[in-house]
C-alpha cells in the first residue's frame, strides 16, 4: 500500500464513484478494513469526513452529478459505498449502492430484476424474505419457487428460471450451499445469481469472487455489529445491474440517513476485530456444546463434524458468529434464555454484545419449539462460555 492509495476507485462519466480496493487488494484484511473508504487525505480535514446533511446540493446551471439531490446521492454514501466494495471484491471495480434496511436491498434487487412472466428462485429455509415478498411477487404475475439451501436442493428448481436467491449461510438452520456450483449452473441456464452475504459478512465469504452477480446483505448484522442500526447494501460488477438497482433505489426511496451511513462507516474499521473475536468464540462456543448431554441438533458451518464444513470451506474464510441448537422443549429453551445473564434476550445477530433467541416465537420458520439462535459477540470467551453452561444447568431444573 502506497500511503494514502486507499479509495483508488474510479468516477463513471456522471460523476458516480466506483471503488478499487485499496492498494490494489494487495494489502491484508485488518488494513483493508481500517482504510476502507477513505478520501484522499486534506490538510485540517478529519480522516474520515463527518456525515453530510443535505436534501439538495448547490447546483446552478446543468443538473450533472455527482451531487444533486439527496435522494440520488450523498457523499457519506460515496464514501461508505467504496468501503463496502473494497471488502466485497479487493482489487476488482465494483458497484455499491447502501440501503435504508437489509429489506430494501434485497427488494432493489428482487423487483428491479424481474418482469411479470419471470421466476424466481428461492430458499426456502432462509430469512423471511420469501413469506415477506411472496405474495407481493404473485400479485405482480412473478412465479415463486422454493427449495432448502442443504444439498445445492435449488438446482432442482431452477430451470427457466431468471434469478436464483442464494443464502448461506442460511438464516436460521445455517445450512450451506456450494456457490460456484450453483452459479456456474444458473448462469448456464441464463439466470442471475444473488447472494444473501448477511451472515458471512464479506470477512467470511466474497460472493463476487465466487461467481455472483450480487452479494446483497443487512448491514443491520455484523457489518455495523453494534445493533444500533439499519443499514443494507448491494455490490454487483456489472455496471447494467447496478444502474438497475440505482434506478430502483431512487423510485422507491429508500436511502439511508447520512448518520447512519457514516456510524456504519466508522463501524467498518473495527469489522475484522469484531468477527475474528466472535467467529474464534463461536467456534469455541460450539465445541463445549458439540458434548454437552443436554443440546441436540447443534450447527455450526466451522465445526468439523458440522453437515455443512466441508462446503463451507471450499468458499469462506470465516465462519460466522452465529451458533444454532435445540433444547428438549419451549419452556426448556426459554428457561435457558432468562437464565442467561450476559446474553440479551433478543432477535437479530452479528452485533458486540451476544443475543439469543428461541426462533419458534416468531413463527414462519421450520424450526422446533427449542430451537434456539445464538449469536455471538465480542465479549470474553470463558466469561461467556460460562454465562452459557450455568445456564443450560438452570435450564434443567
Ligand atoms: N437477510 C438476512 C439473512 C437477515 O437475517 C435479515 C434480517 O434479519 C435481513 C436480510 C433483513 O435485514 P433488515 O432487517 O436490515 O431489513
Amino acid at each position: 500500500m502506497t500511503g494514502k492509495d486507499s479509495t483508488t476507485g474510479g468516477t463513471t462519466a456522471d460523476g458516480r464513484t466506483v471503488g478499487t480496493t485499496a492498494g490494489g487488494g494487495t494489502v491484508g484484511e485488518g488494513t483493508r478494513a481500517v482504510r476502507a473508504g477513505l478520501p484522499d487525505p486534506v490538510k485540517y480535514e478529519p480522516t474520515l469526513p463527518g456525515p453530510v446533511f443535505a436534501a439538495h446540493f448547490h447546483l446552478p446551471g446543468e443538473p450533472v452529478g455527482p451531487y444533486t439531490y439527496g435522494r440520488d446521492e450523498n457523499p457519506t454514501w460515496t464514501h461508505l459505498e467504496r468501503a463496502i466494495g473494497e471488502l466485497e471484491a479487493p482489487g476488482q471495480t465494483v458497484e455499491t449502492l447502501v440501503f435504508a434496511s437489509g429489506m430494501a436491498a434485497i427488494s432493489s434487487v428482487i423487483f428491479s430484476q424481474l418482469r411479470a412472466g419471470d421466476a424466481v428462485v428461492l430458499p426456502d429455509d432462509g430469512y423471511q424474505a420469501l413469506p415477506l415478498l411472496r405474495e407481493r411477487l404473485e400479485a405482480y404475475g412473478i412465479e415463486v419457487r422454493a427449495a432448502p439451501t442443504g444439498g445445492d436442493a435449488q438446482l432442482g428448481v431452477l430451470a427457466g428460471a431468471r434469478l436464483l436467491w442464494i443464502e448461506t449461510p442460511s438464516n436460521p438452520g445455517l445450512d450451506v450451499c456450494d456457490i460456484r456450483r450453483l452459479v456456474k449452473e444458473a448462469h448456464a441456464a441464463g439466470a442471475l445469481v444473488a447472494v444473501d452475504n448477511t451472515l458471512a459478512t464479506p470477512l467470511g465469504q466474497r460472493p463476487l469472487e465466487l461467481g455472483a452477480d450480487f452479494s446483497v446483505a443487512s448491514d443491520t448484522k455484523g457489518m455495523t455489529g453494534h445493533g444500533d442500526i439499519l443499514l443494507g447494501h448491494v455490490t454487483t460488477a456489472n455496471p447494467e445491474l447496478a444502474a438497475g438497482v440505482r434506478r430502483w433505489r431512487k423510485v422507491v426511496g429508500a436511502i439511508p440517513g447520512p448518520m447512519e451511513a457514516w456510524l456504519a462507516h466508522r463501524s467498518l474499521a473495527t469489522l475484522h476485530l469484531r468477527v475474528d473475536r466472535q467467529c474464534a468464540t463461536a467456534l469455541t462456543l460450539a465445541e463445549t456444546l458439540s458434548t454437552h448431554p443436554g443440546i441436540a441438533g447443534l450447527r455450526y458451518p466451522g465445526l468439523p463434524g458440522d453437515p455443512s464444513h466441508a462446503v463451507a470451506s471450499g468458499q469462506m474464510r470465516r465462519y460466522g458468529s452465529v451458533v444454532s441448537f435445540v433444547l428438549p422443549d419451549r419452556d426448556h429453551a426459554e428457561r435457558f434464555l432468562d437464565a442467561l445473564r450476559l446474553v440479551d434476550d433478543a432477535t437479530s445477530f452479528g452485533g458486540v454484545r451476544s443475543t439469543a433467541e428461541r426462533r419458534g416465537r416468531w413463527g414462519g420458520d421450520a424450526v422446533p419449539e427449542g430451537f434456539v439462535r445464538f449469536s455471538v459477540g465480542a465479549e470474553d470467551p470463558e466469561d461467556l462460555l460460562a454465562d452459557v453452561l450455568r445456564a443450560l444447568d438452570e435450564a434443567v431444573r
